[in-house]
């Protein structure tokens, strides 16, 4: 891992983040469509899982603003239309000379887009596209992916870092987002390392073992992220009349929003 990376992501990707699938997992019960056709899992692409961020398109659905994070050049994928990304856009930015002398360059994917609305230079809070869910895709959603790559102090590279990670180099891009809460929306901030996800381990299988029993079933993406991003209780998830909610906000959105 690069050793001098400052928190380089000062802007939200969206206008709200929510995590639909965060990295290093995989919610996807094997269902991602598959280029040659069928279905399958991360495995299936030769990843070990998910080896960026989702965000779900909220609230405008496809054709949602997607904005540059930080100062950088914008390209568009060449191989887009044949790339699981769909049409993506990459967006890099140089990173300050490491101490070994070499030099680093971050480059961030947006995936499954819509449209590319700018390229070339971009500031942080740029307009660079709008999402969709174009290529390996089951619903409208952002990808973000970050990798890393570097020049030797001699000049030669650019050389991916860690490409043989399991992920072809991508890492999870929350712990470079900056702190700063006035940029960020609330749910990007439960990716950084030193925030608390919403369930400890014990509190989550006691969940998961609960849902087994009674329902023998095991929870879906949605009910994991409404438990581990968003917070809520079971008891609120198997209200009928609650549905909208916890799909819709975290807890502590809704406590704001009915204490009003
Ligand atoms: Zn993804």
């Amino acid at each position: 891992m690069p050793v001098n990376v400052p928190k380089f992501l000062t802007h939200r990707p969206l206008e709200r983040c929510r995590v639909t699938q965060p990295y290093g997992v995989d919610w996807t019960n094997g269902q991602l469509p598959l280029p040659g056709g069928g279905q399958g899992g991360y495995s299936s692409l030769g990843l070990k899982a998910h080896n960026g961020v989702d965000f779900s398109l909220y609230p405008h659905g496809s054709g949602t603003p997607v904005f540059a994070p930080c100062d950088g050049r914008v390209e568009v994928d060449p191989v887009a239309a044949s790339s699981g990304y769909g049409l993506n856009v990459r967006l890099f930015r140089k990173l300050g000379p490491q101490p070994d002398g070499s030099g680093l360059e971050a480059e961030l994917v947006f995936g499954h887009l819509q449209e590319v609305r700018k390229t070339g230079e971009v500031k942080a809070g740029d307009l660079i596209a709008l999402g969709d869910s174009t290529g390996i895709s089951t619903g409208p959603h952002l990808h973000f992916g970050l990798r890393f790559r570097r020049w030797t102090a001699g000049g030669s590279g650019p050389y991916f870092l860690d490409y043989d990670n399991g992920f072809f180099g991508y890492v999870d891009p929350m712990p470079f987002f900056s702190a700063d809460p006035t940029l960020l929306p609330v749910d990007c901030r439960y990716g950084l390392p030193e925030g608390a996800r919403g369930y400890s381990d014990v509190e989550w299988y006691k969940v998961a073992a609960w849902l087994w029993f009674t329902m023998k079933r095991l929870p879906t993406t949605r009910e994991k992220n409404a438990l581990v991003w968003g917070r809520w209780d079971w008891r609120s998830l198997n209200d009928p009349s609650m549905f909208a909610t916890w799909t819709e906000m975290t807890k502590m959105e809704w406590m704001k929003r009915t204490k009003k």
